[in-house]
This record gives structure tokens, sequence and C-alpha cells, in this order.
């Protein structure tokens, strides 16, 4: 039987499940909803945030940042930790003594009390380094057991763990299983209500990050009957729990990565957080603000990236001058350095508007995870690129050469799962689509919606959209967006003309979108997806402009630098805008959607011809096992694909 032949959950179920968890509110503002509705709202992101300078912050987090980045400097080997894929002891135990398991834990709980700003500073200097640390304290406090319990935790559960976690105590969060990757509808793990109101786990949840080391977890479990998911915090060591196997990965080789098992669990009631039935609400929720720590990671990624390429492109000469001053390669480091700014002027602003309170982030800090990783992987491959060689060699390899061990090759290892994990690209995709086209199902969805009767279309017809459309739709094609708009922000004031008028015709081809292809749209992607992806060009474009305004107004020394990164980074954006806006409507959708579906089909098989196949590769990786019986569950070292 097939992984996905175990649970049947349709296409409509699974999407029941989703919009079920949804938050369905907006109960402060959102630049990014606005958007989507036709409505630049500059003055939600201008005057833009700036972080506290090193001078402003509270000296308390400065003592905090000095210390750790001495730790990180003397007593973290980066290059060790990845060769022999273990956190060493005295590591883990330094971490604990500086209280880094506790940066985002309030101090009544015996934590740092750290904001949001001071706790993305140290996964931006994290991300310029250490991939496998940056996960280990992510993984227990952005979505581990800190964040949900201190969003949602009654005041036991807090007093009763966050003083642990603050410790020390590792925690981890198990929502994947075998069958749930992004799709929480097929999860399987049970939790059965008892006589006395306790709850029992059943079942087995994969990937679980900090999973061998943890003494607490998160756990997402499901009442068989209501299938309502509930979310529970489970001792490690309580009866039933097991580790069954640590998973390794291509990168993050220290990852304490399980495959753990629940049987028969008891779990106390009051070990239940927030309400039951509310788990995956509450893995969503606490995901708004946990996913900052990503796109912030990225941009430490992306600087120390710029970094390597500075010098080295100044330094290498082939061909008669410095490798960096070939167009090819210049083009690249101008790409970098551009890209670099948005992707901080982006992870800082969102890092803000959540710190501020002021405004309902879950748009942008989905925008940022998309946009930083997916930018920072560019970035990641063009230091490979311009490094050549050196790029693809191993850091201990280069050193015994008499080389400088820059570790690119590691980088780009452990950087790749940034793509995938809390929330791959494709589902932050498909979240922002989502949020784009509500407005518009709320007013006109009963009218594509097939179980709505003829007399309540017409009734929601009349009612309904008449009324919106006859006043919002005109509105999206007027309005003043050239000069003398925006002449206070100097020679950036044309860039955010275009965002306004593009933040237009954004709303317009949304519409458009919905009358063309109707209830088809959920299944048009490529289409949904080109509006996502100019709805975060338009939010890069205008958080780099504003912070190159605020950073002028504020005097600082860098101000005319950032102009010229914004200004080059805007110029990039509008020529990727107008090309997403021309797919949009010129396009080979349909013919690549259809030949998808034969290659599927197995009608291309042909061109697999003349290789080793998976199942061949497969075979010969595990000698003693008898092929098509379950493996043992014992670690496998040798990839699939080395021959
Ligand atoms: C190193 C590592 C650490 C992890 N840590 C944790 C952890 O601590 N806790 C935890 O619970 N989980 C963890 N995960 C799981 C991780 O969050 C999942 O891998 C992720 O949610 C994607 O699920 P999947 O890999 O099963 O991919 P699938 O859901 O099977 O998706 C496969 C591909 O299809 C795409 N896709 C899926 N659905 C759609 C759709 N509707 N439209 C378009 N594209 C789609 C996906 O984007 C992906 O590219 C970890 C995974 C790894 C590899």
């Amino acid at each position: 039987m097939s992984q996905s032949d175990k649970v049947k959950v349709s296409e409509a179920e699974a999407m029941e499940v989703a919009e079920a968890s949804r938050e369905k509110s907006w109960r402060k503002p959102s630049f990014l909803r606005d958007l989507f509705l036709g409505d630049f709202r500059l003055d939600l992101i201008h005057p833009y945030p700036l972080p506290p300078s090193e001078e402003e912050e509270r000296p308390e987090f400065r003592a905090f940042y000095n210390a750790f980045h001495e730790f990180l400097r003397t007593e973290v080997d980066s290059v060790e930790i990845d060769a022999t894929g273990e956190y060493p002891e005295h590591v883990v135990d330094g971490l604990r003594k500086l209280g880094a398991f506790g940066m985002k834990i309030p101090k009544e709980y015996g934590g740092l009390g750290f904001n949001q700003t001071e706790y993305q500073k140290i996964m931006h200097l994290l991300g310029s380094c250490d991939g496998n640390l940056s996960a280990l304290l992510s993984a227990h406090q952005s979505i581990g057991v800190p964040q949900p319990l201190k969003l949602f935790g009654s005041d036991e559960l807090k007093k009763k763990y966050l003083p642990r976690c603050a410790a020390g105590e590792i925690s981890a969060f198990a929502l994947t299983e075998t069958q749930v990757g992004s799709d929480p509808a097929r999860l399987l793990t049970s939790a059965v209500r008892t006589e006395d109101g306790d709850y029992v786990i059943n079942g087995e949840k994969l990937w679980c990050t900090n999973g061998t080391i943890a003494d607490l977890l998160v756990v997402m479990a499901r009442d068989p009957e209501s299938k309502k998911i509930s979310a529970f915090v489970v001792e490690a060591d309580w009866p039933g729990v097991k580790v069954e196997h640590r998973c390794h990965f291509m990168g993050l080789r220290a990852l304490a990565n399980a495959v753990i098992s629940f049987t028969d669990v008891r779990v106390p009631a009051e070990n239940l957080i927030g309400e039951e039935g509310k788990g995956l609400k509450i893995a969503l929720t606490t995901l708004n603000d946990g996913r900052l720590s990503i796109p912030n990671g990225a941009v430490g990624s992306a600087k120390i990236c710029l970094e390597i390429c500075r010098k080295w492109a100044n330094e290498r000469v082939q061909w008669g001058k410095p490798v960096g001053k070939h167009e090819a390669i210049a083009h690249k480091i101008s790409d970098m350095a551009a890209y670099t700014y948005a992707m901080e002027a982006i992870a800082d602003l969102a890092t803000q508007m959540a710190d501020s309170g002021r405004y309902d982030i879950r748009l942008e800090a989905a925008a940022c995870k998309e946009w930083n990783t997916e930018r920072g992987w560019h970035i990641v491959d063009e230091t490979m690129q311009i490094r050549g060689g050196r790029g693809y060699e191993t850091e201990k390899s280069l050193a015994a050469r008499g080389e400088e061990p820059i570790g690119v090759e590691r980088m780009m290892r452990d950087y790749r799962i940034n793509r995938i994990f809390e929330g791959s690209s494709e589902i932050m995709h498909l979240f922002m689509a989502r949020e784009a086209v509500d407005k518009h199902l709320q007013v006109a969805g009963s009218i594509i919606d097939p179980r709505k009767s003829w007399e309540e279309k017409a009734t929601d017809f009349v009612q309904k959209m008449v009324p919106f459309y006859a006043a919002w739709y005109p509105t999206r094609w007027f309005g003043w967006s050239f000069y003398p708009r925006y002449q206070e922000f100097g020679r950036l004031g044309g860039h955010l003309r275009f965002v306004e008028r593009n933040t237009r015709k954004l709303a317009r081809e949304v519409f458009h979108g919905m009358v063309v292809h109707g209830p088809k749209l959920q299944n048009k992607q490529a289409f949904l997806f080109r509006l996502v992806d100019v709805a975060n060009e338009l939010f890069a474009m205008a958080a780099s402009v504003s912070r190159a305004k605020a950073l002028k107004d504020a005097r600082r020394p860098e101000a005319a630098k950032a102009e010229e990164l914004a200004d080059a980074f805007c110029r990039m954006s509008r020529r990727r805008i107008r090309q997403l806006f021309r797919d949009l409507w010129s396009n080979d959708d349909v013919r690549k959607y259809k030949l998808a579906l034969r290659v599927l089909d197995g009608k291309h098989t042909w061109m697999e011809r003349g290789i080793l196949n998976v199942d061949a590769s497969a075979r010969q990786m595990k000698p003693d096992t008898v092929f098509g019986q379950a493996p043992e569950r014992a670690p496998v070292d040798r990839p699939v694909g080395t021959h």
C-alpha cells in the first residue's frame, strides 16, 4: 500500500481543514492586505521604523550580544560541528549559561525578555556563521514550547514550563508525519480524551528538529471522532515517548532531528495548549512571528556572501584583471548588494511591525519568509559561482592546502532547507494568494460557489457585488501617481509612484483573474503565484525606499549609500514586475500543465532511458535488505544516487 493510500483525504477536505484553521478576521491594519486591494498605504511603513542603533539599544541586550558574539568567535567551531554532526556539550552548556535558550521568554519566567528586534539581531548574526546553531535555538523558541505557551498557554502552563525552557531544557515542535507535510488534513496522531479528562496520545512524528535532545515537545494530535486538532505540551521522558530514529540531511548535519513515536502517552488535561480543537490555528499564529527568524537569518547569510565575494572578486586575478571587474561577475556583485539591502529592509520592517503590536503581520511575515529565502538562495548560489572551484571545496580541504577556509559549500548545504521548512515557498505563495482573493470571495464568492442556488447568487449579485464593485473597480484605475507626488523622496520618489500605480494594477489583475477564471482560479497557481510575486516585489520596493529615506532623515552616515542600493534594487524590481504582469496573460501555463500530466502519467519515460534508475540506486544502497520490505530504522549513511 502506498503512503498516500493510507489516509484518503479529498482535495476539498484538505481545503476545509486549511480554511478552518485560517484566521479570518483582520483586527489590525496590514500593508499587504491593502496592497492586494489596490490601496498603497505608505503611511503604514513610512516613516520607516529603523531598528535601534548600537548606541540606542538597551545596555542589557548589547551586553548579551557582545558576549554571544565573543562566544561564537572563541567557543564555536562550526566546521567541526558540521564534520562531526554533533553539538559539542560545551557549546550547548555555554548557550545555557548565556541564557540563549530563554531569549524570547519574559523575565518573570526566568528568560531574558528580548523583544523581536533583539532576538532577530541574534538570528541575523547566527545566519552569517552557523546554520546548526540557528536551527537549535530557533526550533526551541520560534516554534518550540516557549512561543505557543507565551501566546496561548494558561498561567499554570507558563509557570510550569517557561522557567524550565529558559534554563536550557530544550524544546521541539512536532507536527509533521510521514503523510503530513504541507497538508495537515492527513494528520494521524490521535489524542483521545479519557474519562477523567486527560488525553492519551498515539502516533508517530517525523523530522522533529531538536527531537533527539529535547526535554519538552509541542505535539499536534487530533480527536479521532471530531477530527479536530489540538496542541499539547508533552515531556520527552514520559512513558510511551520514544525516539525511533535520528534523521540525517544534506546540510545542518548536527541537527538533532528525530522520528518520535507516542504509544499510549498519558497527557494531563492541563497540558492542552489553548482550547481543544484549536491546534492548527495555534501553530499558524505561532508561526506569524516565529516565521521571522528564517528571513532574518537569511539576511546574515546574504551579508557574509557579499563580504566573501567582495574580497575574492578583488583578490582573484584572471585574464589580466580582478574577476570582479569582468562585467559578468560585476553584475552579480551589484545584484547581490542591492538584494541584500532589500532583504534587510523587509526583514527589519516586519520585525519592527511585530514589536509595535499595531499591525497584523501575517502576510508580511510570509512575504519575508518567501522572498528572503529565495533571494538568499540565489545569492548563496552566485557566491559559489564567484568563488569558482574554491566555492565547491570544503573548508578543511582548503585549509589543508594552505588557503583560507571559506565554507561556501557548507553554507549552501545548510541554507537550502530554508526554502522548504516552516512553510515552503509554494505554501507561502498559496497562503498569500488566499488572502489576495479574500475580499473578492467575501463579496462575490457565492457567484462562483456551485453549492449556492440561482436565487442566492442573484440576491448576492444585486445586494453585495454591484454596490461594492461599482465603487471599488473604477477607483482602481484612477489616482495621481505622477510627479510631484512623493517628491520628498528625491530620486527614489519615482519608484514610489511606480509602486502606487502598480498596486492599483495588481488589484485590477486579481479581479480580472476572478472574472476570467471564475472558480477555476483556485487551481491557477501560476497565475496566482505571479500576483503574489508582484505584491512581494512592491513590498520590497516600498520598504527599500522608505528605509533609505529614514536613514537620510536620521542623518546616518550610510544614507547616501542606502539610496544608491535602494535605487539599484528598485530598477531591477520594476523590470521583474513588468515581466510578471506580462506573463499573467501571455504564457504557456496550460500547455505546461498538460505536459506535466503526461510526464506524470509515464508517457515520457523514454526520456529516462540510459540511467541507473532510482529503484536500482536504492537497491544498490541497501544490499542487506530485501527490497520492497519496510527498511530497518537504522541510519543510512550513503545517499541515494551515489554511484
Ligand atoms: C531538516 C528538516 C527539519 C524539519 N523540522 C521540523 C520540525 O521541527 N517540526 C515539524 O513538525 N516539521 C519539521 N520539518 C518538516 C517540514 O516543515 C516539512 O518538510 C515541510 O512542511 C514540507 O513538507 P514535506 O517535506 O512533506 O513536503 P510536501 O508537503 O510533501 O510537499 C512536496 C512539495 O510539494 C509542494 N507542495 C505541497 N503542497 C502543494 C500545493 N498545494 N501547491 C503547490 N505545491 C505544493 C511543496 O512546497 C514541496 O515543494 C522539518 C523538515 C526538515 C527536512
